[in-house]
């Protein structure tokens, strides 16, 4: 994806799903526990568990060479609870993009119940202004052919691969190539940061009740401490900013 983009599902038993993707890509779910009987493929019921709701698409671009612009926002709702169709519906919606958008999970039980992801993967085409009608059933139609990502990925297919699978004969270059991996963006300082958007009292409280605070990532599990001093610094500059506000500042 040629910019930066972050997409979100609410809704159904799993609440809400947040995705951030610059090739780093992080996500949490407010209902970890979420739960459905695997589906009538005998598959990972991932429509059962988004359930309704909107998905949003907030894209950010040009932070990397120093450039702020407007994020663009975009919204649909969710019409499948399978996240390739619903995608793919938001582009066509959305954006006015035909897209085809193939994405698998495969997750798979171990002995002692536990369960654990063993291929995970997708491809994403769209069809650019002005392409000709013939390039665009030739595609079309091998896409139709392809087997499932997971499948494939599986077999040991690597991207390039899955993209000569789906696109079939049509002739394709590879422009760039990037890894994803999962990585997160918190840190020490985004925590103090966040607490210094609460209120004074609010800080107080912390102080008074716990000497300090104790900060969960959702997306990484990665834990903060605060610790009583850190917090006072915070709370007075965060009861000097009330008071420069408050004389009109
Ligand atoms: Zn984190």
């Amino acid at each position: 994806m040629a910019s930066e983009g972050s997409m979100t599902t609410a809704q159904g038993t799993i609440k809400l799903v947040i995705v951030d993707g610059r090739g780093q890509a992080r996500g949490y779910v407010r209902n970890p526990q979420a739960d459905a009987p695997l589906n009538a493929q005998g598959k990972f019921d991932v429509r059962a568990i988004v359930g309704e709701g909107t998905f949003f698409v907030t894209y950010e671009s040009g932070f990397d060479i120093g450039l702020y612009r407007e994020p663009y926002r975009g919204s649909v709702p969710l019409v499948s609870g399978e996240i390739a169709e619903d995608f793919a519906y938001y582009l066509a919606k959305s954006e006015q993009i035909p897209s085809a958008v193939m994405l698998g999970v495969l997750v798979r039980a171990r002995e002692n119940g536990d369960h654990f992801i063993e291929a995970a993967g997708g491809i994403m085409i769209q069809i650019m202004p002005g392409a000709d009608e013939q390039t665009v059933r030739a595609i079309e139609s091998s896409v139709g052919r392809t087997p499932h990502t997971t499948t494939m990925i599986r077999h040991g297919a690597r991207p390039i691969d899955l993209l000569q699978t789906a696109l079939g004969d049509v002739p394709f270059q590879v422009l760039e190539e990037r890894a994803v991996e999962f990585a997160c963006t918190c840190s020490h300082a985004r925590a103090l940061a966040l607490i210094s958007a609460m209120n004074a009292e609010e800080i107080r409280a912390m102080l008074e009740e716990d000497r300090g605070a104790v900060m969960t990532c959702h997306f990484c599990n990665a834990t903060y401490h605060v610790k009583e001093a850190e917090l006072e610094g915070v709370l007075r500059r965060v009861e000097e900013e009330a008071a420069a506000t408050k004389r009109g500042e």
